[in-house]
């Protein structure tokens, strides 16, 4: 499964993360995916879930949101893709809408972690 192994990075970040600022508990997620990266949301939620238990981020909130991509052609066309006729194949292809060409993409691969919300002991208490 790859949602899994996305899933498995994102929350050695956290927790590294969380561990630098000597958080005690890891509160809400927010993270962005790249609409050409054609993960489920879904698959991510429940990679989380197991993939935080017994850790600090035991029961933390994610939310996830779907950033759009871009493509970039040969022509000069730069926006969004022609929809791809199966978006269900693991490696999609994207045409330009203008000439028809397959077209790089742009923008829309990544995953991005956006927000942390971390529960740091006062340590002045
Ligand atoms: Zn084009």
């Amino acid at each position: 499964m790859h949602e899994f192994s996305v899933m498995s990075q994102i929350v050695n970040l956290i927790l590294s993360e969380a561990n630098k600022r000597n958080a005690e508990k890891v509160q809400h997620v927010n993270l962005d995916i790249g609409e050409f990266t054609f993960l489920g949301e879904e698959q991510l939620r429940f990679a989380f879930e197991i993939l935080t238990k017994d850790t600090i981020a035991d029961g933390a909130k994610i939310d996830i949101s779907t950033m759009h991509g871009t493509i970039e052609c040969d022509c000069g066309y730069s926006g969004a893709p022609e929809r791809p006729d199966d978006v269900h194949s693991l490696v999609p292809i994207l045409k330009c809408p203008s000439c028809g060409n397959i077209a790089k993409v742009k923008d829309g691969l990544g995953c991005t972690v956006r927000d942390i919300e971390l529960v740091v002991p006062d340590v002045e208490a």
